[in-house]
């Protein structure tokens, strides 16, 4: 077995493995076969079997409903904690107790079980690259998880046959794969703005130990809501110039979740390019019209604005709970997709009077963190050590419903805390001990993450002497034990979180991941074929509805012939059929494609012709 330990960034949007090569003592990122550093954290859940990353996110517009996305919103999470957010889902959340569930491609799985595809995918990334197995992992989460969210990671973890040897927050990834460039001593601000979530964590760093002085974040912000913000404006738009094809042909785009989904691909993309370009043109093509539009840096950024100042609020809470203000910052490091946009940046660099650090990836420092913490682990670098702090205080509900905290948030971990209780009532029997999560006084307020009883001898009220002890690993997870001391009788017990899954499930759900792991080799590539397939009907058939006319009988009579050819492939399961019917189409229509373009650059040149030939079909 291999003592070999990756490191992992399970990102919302994109996730990365990464290891330390021991060549040049530098972490470095493992490609896929085709040299791309991201897998896209999509899980498309088909007929023939489970799809991940590129190919699943080529397929969001056309199967919304069996394409998880963003699952890592939803990971150690109950109903209730995402009803708000699951109006936005395109696929289906259940409503019930307990962890969430998904309905997807006609069966039920939990945010576990998607993201262990996804580490799946990575672990035999990594697998081919070494040429040997890997078991071990170093995992990170955004430092706001709770306790339930790190437990939801490491069944994630153990479904795709991983031990999870470590969970280290994000920000301290970050700042760990930023101190191993430059082991200066100082304090940062890591500013981690992803695809749904932000997080702001203050460290010192001295003498190679990173301890984390305060964490403050959202788990509900990302770039994702820029995305949905653009493409609410997009829509509006639309609905204004477009009004009377819409209303001609009785189309409601809101309530169309594929249209939706393109827009939001489309919102996306612009977005991104406005992150370099000044300006950039939009166009969606709809089946009765073509929706084109320019769009400045200008505009998104009043777009987006409101969103970039939420994040301003948890940097300042997170410099009063480190007990600093802004100019006691010595660097600041970005982390994230979301802060390659300009204004986000800025608005950076105005709070904490730092030009922020750029000089890593910021799509990958978190994974390079990680790689770095699995050398650590696994005895590479012995001269540095990691400290982190629990974000929340936790504690245990007393009498009226009040909260005894045992540990408050931002104590260094590990960490353990003790405290003495005892009984209300004479006789008492069965003390239930109820273990809380936040901030809050009351325990109504804050996150129960579980409950258990305690069987005691019956003594007169107040006399018991019940200990109760709290100890959080290296991780943040959270065990607690309660002992009653006057009698013989002794009892420990383990807290459950209250959105964990038990032995079975995740057993049943290892059992599953082999199954359908095995259904994932051999149709994974027939599934692409028939996507690619798809993709060259559903633009042949548009090309044909717009531009029919265009071309002469035969060559539409050759088109129609290649089209019904791929059709008649498509069905079966003969993956090369598939491929020389589809090139046949794309060689088919080659030539309308040209003419289409001409037609519509015609358009864009000044003579609305192009629009109106468009339109009218
Ligand atoms: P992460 O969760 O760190 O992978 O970040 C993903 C988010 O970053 C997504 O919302 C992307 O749309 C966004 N993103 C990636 N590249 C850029 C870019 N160049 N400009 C703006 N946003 C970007």
């Amino acid at each position: 077995m291999s003592s070999r330990i990756i490191g992992i960034d399970l990102g919302t949007t994109n996730s990365l493995v990464a290891y330390v090569d021991e060549a040049t003592g530098l972490p470095r990122v493992i490609p896929d076969a085709d040299g791309r550093p991201l897998l896209p954290s999509v899980v498309a859940f088909t007929p023939d079997g489970i799809v991940v990353g590129e190919p699943a996110r080529r397929q969001l517009a056309r199967r919304p409903a069996d394409t998880v996305y963003s699952v890592k919103r939803l990971m150690g999470r109950g109903f209730e904690d995402v009803k708000d957010e699951a109006r936005y889902l395109p696929f289906r959340i259940l409503a019930g107790e307990g962890l969430v569930r998904l309905a997807v491609g006609g069966r039920e799985v939990t945010p576990p079980e998607v993201s262990a595809v996804v580490l799946k995918a990575l672990k035999e990334r990594a697998e081919r690259h070494f040429g040997e197995s890997v078991e071990k992992a170093v995992v990170t989460v955004p430092a706001y998880f709770n306790d339930a969210q790190r437990q939801a990671t490491k069944d994630a973890g153990r479904i795709a046959g991983l031990d999870v040897v470590r969970i280290v927050n994000e920000p301290t990834a970050a700042s760990l794969a930023y101190g191993l460039h430059r082991l200066s001593e100082g304090v940062v601000a890591v500013y981690d703005l992803g695809g749904g979530t932000f997080d702001v964590s203050i460290l010192r760093v001295k003498d190679g130990v990173f301890e984390v002085l305060a964490t403050n974040g959202d788990t509900h912000l990302g770039g994702d809501d820029f995305d949905r913000v653009l493409a609410l404006w997009l829509l509006e738009d639309i609905a204004a110039r477009h009004h009377t094809e819409l209303d001609r042909d009785c189309v409601d785009l809101a309530r169309d979740p594929e249209a939706m989904q393109e827009l939001r691909l489309a919102a996306e993309a612009a977005k991104i390019r406005l992150s370099s370009e000044e300006r950039t043109t939009l166009t969606l093509p709809f089946a009765g019209f073509t929706y084109r539009r320019e769009m400045t840096r200008a505009d998104l950024e009043r777009l987006v604005e409101p969103l970039v100042r939420r994040t301003l609020g948890p940097c300042r809470r997170a410099l009063a709970d480190a007990g600093l203000s802004a100019a006691d910052i010595d660097e600041v490091v970005l982390v994230g997709g979301s802060t390659r946009v300009p204004l986000v940046r800025r608005r950076v660099q105005e709070l904490f009077g730092k030009t922020p650090h750029s000089q890593l990836n910021p799509d990958e420092v978190v994974a390079l963190g990680a790689a770095v913490q699995a050398h650590i682990l696994a005895g590479g670098i012995t001269n540095m050590l990691l400290l982190d702090v629990t974000p929340l205080s936790l504690g245990i509900e007393s009498l009226g419903g009040i909260v005894n905290v045992l540990i408050p948030r931002n104590t260094t971990i590990p960490t353990s805390a003790r405290e003495m209780f005892t009984t209300s009532a004479d006789g008492q029997t069965l003390v239930d001990l109820h273990v809380l999560q936040g901030e809050r006084e009351l325990a109504k307020d804050c996150r129960s993450l579980g409950r258990f009883e305690l069987r005691i001898d019956p003594m007169p009220a107040g006399m018991p002497k019940i200990e109760v002890t709290f100890l959080i690993d290296a991780n943040g997870i959270l065990q607690v034990q309660a002992k009653e001391q006057r009698s013989d009788k002794a009892a420990s017990i383990e807290v459950k979180p209250t959105y964990g899954l038990n032995e079975a499930e995740v057993g049943r759900m290892i059992e599953d991941s082999f199954t359908y792991a095995e259904a994932d080799v051999e149709t994974r590539m027939l599934i692409e074929a028939r996507n690619e397939a798809d993709t060259v009907l559903v633009h042949a058939g548009r090309a044909l509805k717009q531009g029919a006319h265009l071309v002469d009988v035969a060559e539409r009579a050759a088109i129609e012939t290649a089209v019904a050819a791929l059709r008649a492939a498509r069905s079966g399961d003969d993956r090369d059929r598939i491929h020389e019917a589809t090139t046949a189409v794309n060689r088919a229509t080659e030539h309308l494609a040209e003419v289409l373009m001409d037609a519509a650059l015609k358009g864009a040149l000044g003579s609305r012709r192009a629009t109106e030939i468009l339109g009218e079909r």
